[in-house]
């Protein structure tokens, strides 16, 4: 307020000046008269100075006001002063408050939802890119537009318009790719925050899980229903040695039926459910082909001409449980499905780029193409009464798959009715060791019978 007294001194003394002038200049006879005149006029020079410069603050104040307001002294200088500071203090909240909106709404983008804000009419107020894309909307083009014209599902409007949204509604994709769990939730003056979830990959897992447990309840079911029934047999009726000794044989079976699909699950279990085999472990191929070699023999039984290579000097690294594991089972298919007479060969080598190759073929009944993506399926069988009779559980590819990704490799199945199969085992070179004495490794096999 140091602009008042001298406001004051100023306005005084311009009327004492313009008095005196008038009193000089004006009438004798009317003295009077010639100090108010004079007063006057000093006066509403006071008020003609005072509007120009009100004039120039308004001026700024209609504009952009860029710069600083009119730096005046006194009255209008503090003034066009304080209103500029209150008016960057303003532009600085603004400033402040949009840098937050942003920093939130790019939060909600960054959100693993979709994330929708509809306004009482349920136009939309904004949605992040992800809900765009659940939605099928455009972000831009679909502001303000009510959401129930451009989402139609049935599912969707209904919840809507219900106002119930203590529970997720699900919906089918729009894009038509699979399901959307979507759940509202008011805030504000009825406002809607929707927030929407693809769950396809959920559902589809949810059901596989139903089918695992229904296969493998019914996989334990059938042997267990056949052992019942030969405990009844042999409680209500009197067997004769023999038939006694052949109801325990095919009690036996049943039994070992059910332990092998209990082992096949707990292997694939494991191989789920453990971190993957480190490199560094090395587990060399000869002794595990030699294994591998002598329990198909047991298992052939001398009905088929198996070739095992000898001799080889290459290394894996590995799990060796899991590599032998998954090999057996190649090589025990190949003997289950190939007739007698048949031929099985196994070869491993080397590729141009470091890669190594196991091979399992056979000379048995082929695949049909149709069935080849899904042979690997957990109790997948193309000839289900055929698995069983030879003790398959329907669980064997699919613990090879499992094996040969967990060591960064690949499962190729290659197949022509009528002709045989090839099952390979392609390994990436950073898990391949050729020995010093693999002199190409090349198949120094030998035939079997
Ligand atoms: P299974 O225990 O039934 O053999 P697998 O997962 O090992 O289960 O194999 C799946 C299906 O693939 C088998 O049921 C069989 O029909 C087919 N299959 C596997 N290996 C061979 C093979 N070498 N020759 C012909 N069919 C095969």
């Amino acid at each position: 307020m140091t602009w008042l007294l001298p406001r004051i001194l100023a306005g005084v003394m311009a009327m004492l000046i313009g008095g005196l002038a008038g009193l000089v200049i004006g009438r004798s006879d009317a003295p009077t008269l010639g100090v108010m005149i004079g007063g006057a006029c000093a006066v509403a020079a006071i008020a003609v100075f005072d509007t120009l410069r009100g004039y120039r603050l308004i001026n700024w104040l209609r504009g952009s006001q860029e710069g600083q307001a009119p730096r005046d002294a006194g009255f209008w200088g503090e003034l066009g002063y304080r209103i500029e500071r209150l008016l960057r203090l303003h532009e600085q909240s603004i400033a402040r408050e949009r840098m937050r909106l942003s920093q939130f709404l790019s939060a909600m983008e960054a959100s693993p939802n979709g994330v929708m804000l509809l306004d009482a009419g349920d136009q939309i107020e904004w949605c992040n890119s992800l809900a765009a894309d659940h939605f099928g909307l455009d972000p831009q083009r679909d502001k303000r537009q009510r959401v129930t014209n451009l989402v139609r599902a049935p599912a969707f409007v209904a919840y809507l318009q219900s106002g119930e949204f203590d529970e997720p509604v699900h919906m089918p994709d729009p894009r038509g790719k699979g399901t959307l769990s979507v759940q509202a939730r008011r805030y504000g003056d009825d406002m809607k925050l929707v927030l929407s979830q693809d769950i396809t990959e959920r559902e589809r897992s949810d059901s596989m899980r139903r089918d695992f447990v229904a296969n493998v309840s019914h996989e334990i079911r059938t042997p267990l229903t056949v052992l019942t029934g030969f405990i009844e047999t042999m409680v209500n009726l009197p067997l004769t040695e023999v038939e006694r000794k052949r109801v325990l044989v095919l009690m036996t079976q049943q039994a070992q039926r059910m332990g092998t699909l209990v082992s096949d699950l707990l292997t694939l279990a494991q191989l789920e459910g453990s971190p993957r085999p480190t490199s560094d472990r090395w587990v060399a191929l000869k002794p595990l082909l030699a294994q591998v070699e002598s329990e198909a023999k047991v298992l052939s039984a001398g009905r088929h001409t198996l070739v095992v290579p000898q001799n080889l000097e290459s290394q894996l690294a590995g799990a060796q449980n899991e590599l032998l594991s998954a090999i057996t089972n190649l090589v025990n298919n190949a003997v289950r499905y190939t007739p007698e007479g048949g031929r099985i060969e196994v070869t491993w080598k080397v590729l141009s780029d470091g890669a190594g190759e196991l091979a399992v073929t056979d000379t048995g009944p082929g695949i049909a193409r149709e069935h080849l993506p899904r042979l690997t399926e957990r109790f997948y069988r193309v000839d289900g009464s055929r698995s069983r009779d030879t003790g398959g559980t329907g669980l064997g590819l699919s613990i090879v798959k499992h094996v040969a990704q967990r060591h960064g490799g690949e499962l190729d199945i290659r197949s022509e009715v009528g002709k045989g199969s090839t099952f390979r085992l392609v390994f990436p070179a950073a898990r391949v060791r050729v020995g010093s004495g693999a002199v190409a490794d090349a198949n120094v096999a030998v035939a079997v019978r």
